[in-house]
């Protein structure tokens, strides 16, 4: 099922009543989800994640603007009749039901021709438990499983009515980093498995270009760039999105731009056709950087991490925002900077972003 959000704005009126005024938790989104995709919604605490989420489910009315699930216009409809799953960050599961109970539960209360004799109900409660793989857990309460475990019954919970739509609000939160890994990589199984179309919510980067056929990066209500993860690692639109993507982070310099060649400090590092004089932020990519002795890019070295397949060095300069500059170098040979006080480096092109400092949208660089 395909989702089209159309120029929906959500509006809430200050919590605080005696400053009032208003927030625009979402500002005019429009964008499509294919069919049978998995996208992202990311961006920073309070963004409109889970605003956003929350309108396409129907718990949210919007502002203004229309949702559609493939031809039909959504917007007015109410959750039950959306046909939507929908999995929280903190399960909420029944605790004084079983497993099974918690799975069966959705699909008790249905009506007219949805509704199913009991001998169905216990076989889908079992197909999605085995999808999920928590049939042999079927018997147990919540509170004898772990944390994955809980966060799998909540999916079958969520799937076992074959919703059109499934959205996950930050659905791997409250598990520790191993189980995260292992359930996100679960969570993209199963939708590979079922094709279907699902919201995923994050605040984490990697989470999310991980997951995610397509992401949506989002800053205080207002969409920064849609695109393929790789994509938009590649090709940031604007330093707030250059700077969200990436473990290690982008390295930021202020830096300058005069007679079509890029400077920081003092060193010419590239060129920059096409683009006038002005005052720009530079991001280099942590695998941006070539060491060169004679590299325009001058950096005090403080130490170099060895991590097996490649190594970090860390320096330091003076028109770095960054308190260091965390460079990746693959290295086959040993590379030995011992007795060294500086590295120099060559920024290679397309690791390197140029932008402006006052709108600190993207510059980019005409080729010859
Ligand atoms: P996220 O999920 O990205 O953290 P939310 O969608 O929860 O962000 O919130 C977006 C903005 O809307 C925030 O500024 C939040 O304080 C505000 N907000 C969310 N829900 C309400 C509400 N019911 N009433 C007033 N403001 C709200
Ligand atoms: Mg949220």
């Amino acid at each position: 099922m395909k989702v089209e959000l159309k120029n929906v704005t959500k509006i809430f009126p200050s919590r605080n009543k005696k400053v009032g005024g208003e927030v625009v938790a979402v500002n005019d989104f429009t964008f499509e989800i294919p069919d049978g995709k998995l996208i992202g919604l990311l961006g920073p605490s309070g963004c409109g994640k889970s605003t956003t989420l929350y309108m396409i489910c129907g718990l949210q009315k919007c502002t203004s603007g229309q949702i559609f699930f493939g031809d039909n216009d959504v917007t007015e409809l109410s959750p039950e009749n959306r046909g939507v799953g929908l999995v929280f960050q903190n399960y909420a599961l029944y605790p004084h039901m079983t497993v099974k109970q918690n799975i069966l539960f959705p699909l008790q209360n249905l009506k007219g021709e949805d509704k199913l004799t009991k001998a169905e109900m216990i076989e889908r409660a079992y197909t999605v438990a085995k999808l999920v793989q928590i049939d042999d857990l079927m018997e147990r309460k919540p509170s004898e499983l772990s944390g994955g475990q809980q966060q799998r019954v909540a999916i079958a919970r969520a799937l076992v009515k074959m919703p059109r739509v499934l959205l996950l609000d930050e659905p791997l939160s409250n598990l520790d980093a191993r189980l995260r890994l292992q359930t996100r990589e679960e969570i993209r199984r199963i939708q590979r498995e079922t094709g279907i179309t699902t919201v995923f919510v994050t605040h984490d980067q990697e989470e999310a270009m991980s997951i995610s056929d397509m992401i949506v990066v989002m800053k205080l209500g207002v969409i920064q760039q849609i695109g393929k993860p790789q994509d938009v690692y590649d090709n940031p639109a604007n330093l707030f999105v250059a700077k969200f993507l990436g473990t290690p982070p982008i390295n930021v310099f202020s830096g300058r731009v005069q007679d079509e060649k890029l400077y920081i400090g003092d060193a010419e590092v590239l060129p920059a056709k096409g683009i006038s004089d002005r005052e720009v932020y530079v991001g280099v990519r942590p695998e941006g950087f070539a060491l060169n002795e004679n590299g325009a890019l001058c950096c005090k070295l403080n130490n170099v991490e060895v991590m097996g397949r490649d190594v970090s060095i860390v320096s330091t300069n003076e028109a770095s925002l960054n308190p260091v500059i965390r460079s990746i170098i693959y290295s086959d040979t040993r590379l030995d900077l011992s007795g060294h006080t500086e590295v120099r480096y060559d920024l290679k092109p397309i690791k390197t972003f140029i932008f402006d400092k006052e709108t600190e949208e993207r510059l980019y660089v005409e080729e010859n």
